[in-house]
């Protein structure tokens, strides 16, 4: 049994190392022709975290991070609507870990060369088009500059390629992402710690808002802060679908005039980033599908349920995907079934997540608060009641699949030593 994964994203990368687990042979496939640690701040949920942990890597990740203590939202006057604690703090078994995505993918990738091989990853290598043939799968490649560069054959093909995923294009022909009007500026800044030292602060509302939270502590006391600006596109931007895209950091700045409250300077902290660290991203995502896994290929992570930044859910949706399929490749002899029944587990909770994206997920407080008190309130009971705020925290989590009970009471999808 062989399996080809196409893409080293996070989801490829923790799927081959989960199929490493359960004694399958794989090898990734991955477009870009070196892969340099890319990307700013990630969010692991405590039952992603879990698995990583089941991998051998909690230790690693813990370290290379920071475990998150605390989720608090503010709305646009700096006033505190919900905070909620996170991780540990909030009774799980297992941490949140908020971490630059450079980090994680390099404590996958130097287990994936630990376990696997030096070649187990194979870099310049785009999928270009994929054919099954009986029991087989055949995969084709271009390399960077679009000249073929081989193939490769496979019991099963597992498209783990992002949101602009070839492998999905191959069923879902002329499918557009959805692209909402509006733009995230991503940045990464060294500054002091604020709240608690590792809380993740969402400000403003559906319209405005920033995400905030820190990914790495310094030597000096200082941590690197992620932050995420989401607001309308500046006229005459284009909607720029990579993730490297340079920013206008000064257009940035300059929308964001007053924030700056006692428990963080917002503006002040865009403003001091260096402009080469601030990048720009249009929000976009993608319908849900009725069906992941066809015949003997399926598809994981973002190429399966991209969807809105909302609730830090792509990562560790991504990496619960990889064991999922994982354990069902175990569980059942025959391989597509054991694919469909990864698809039956996953796509209806997944699809739920990308449409309570767009509808805010639990951040829809945030909105809620600025439509009931635009100009602020006195105390927060007196325009949200803690019922509400309660609900709204808790049946997000149960919907992602990572309230306390549920992480808490599993075993994790592959229960299996890590050779
Ligand atoms: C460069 C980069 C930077 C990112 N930065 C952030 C960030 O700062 N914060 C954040 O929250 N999320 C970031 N993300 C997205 C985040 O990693 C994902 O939303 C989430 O982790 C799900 O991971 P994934 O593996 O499904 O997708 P991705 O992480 O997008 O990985 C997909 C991989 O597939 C490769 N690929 C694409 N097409 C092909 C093809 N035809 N053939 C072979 N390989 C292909 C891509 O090069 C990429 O390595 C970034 C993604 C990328 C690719």
């Amino acid at each position: 049994m062989k399996a080809i994964i196409v893409g080293g994203g996070i989801a490829g990368l923790t799927h081959a190392l989960s199929l490493h687990q359960v004694g399958i042979a794989c090898r990734v496939y991955e477009a870009v022709p070196t892969l340099a640690p890319l990307g700013y701040g990630i969010n692991l949920q405590p039952n992603a975290v879990r698995e990583l942990f089941a991998l051998g890597l909690g230790e690693r990740l813990s370290a290379a991070g920071i475990l998150t203590q605390e989720l608090a939202f503010y709305n646009k006057h700096g006033q505190l609507i919900w905070t909620e604690p996170r991780g540990r703090a909030a009774g799980y078994r297992w941490p949140q870990i908020s971490i630059s995505r450079g980090e994680l993918h390099k404590v996958l990738l130097n287990a994936i060369r630990e376990r696997l091989g030096a070649d187990a990853v194979q870099t310049g290598h785009r999928l270009s088009g994929l054919e099954q043939r009986g029991e087989t799968v055949i995969a084709r490649f271009n390399d960077p500059s679009g000249k073929p560069v081989g193939q490769a054959e496979g019991d099963i093909l597992v498209g783990a390629d992002g949101i602009h995923s070839t492998v999905r294009q191959q069923f879902y022909k002329g499918e557009k992402a959805v692209f909402d009007g509006y733009l995230h500026y991503r940045g990464i800044v060294e500054a002091g710690p604020y709240l608690t030292g590792a809380s993740m602060a969402v400000v403003g509302h559906r319209h405005h808002r920033a995400i905030i939270y820190p990914v790495m502590r310094r030597p000096n006391g200082k941590v690197m802060i992620n932050w995420l600006a989401y607001t309308k596109i500046p006229p005459g931007a284009p909607p720029l679908e990579a993730w490297d895209t340079a920013a206008d950091k000064e257009a940035c700045v300059d929308q964001y005039n007053g924030w700056s409250y006692p428990w963080l300077d917002v503006q002040g902290l865009f403003a001091a980033t260096p402009a080469e660290h601030v990048l720009q991203l249009p929000n976009v995502d993608r319908d849900p599908i009725p069906r992941w896994s066809f015949g003997r290929v399926t598809l994981i992570g973002d190429a399966a349920h991209p969807m809105q930044p909302v609730g830090a859910q792509a990562g560790s949706q991504a990496i619960v995907d990889g064991r999922v399929l994982a354990a069902s490749l175990v569980a059942v002899r025959d391989l597509a079934e054991a694919l469909t029944r990864y698809q039956d587990q996953r796509i209806a909770a997944m699809n739920d997540m990308i449409i309570r994206n767009r509808n805010l997920g639990l951040e829809s407080i945030l909105q809620t608060a600025e439509e009931r008190a635009p100009e602020g309130f006195k105390h927060i009971h007196d325009v949200l009641s803690q019922e509400e705020l309660e609900h709204t925290a808790a049946s997000f989590k149960k919907a992602a699949g990572f309230d306390v009970e549920t992480v808490n009471s599993r075993h994790s999808f592959v229960d299996m030593p890590v050779s």
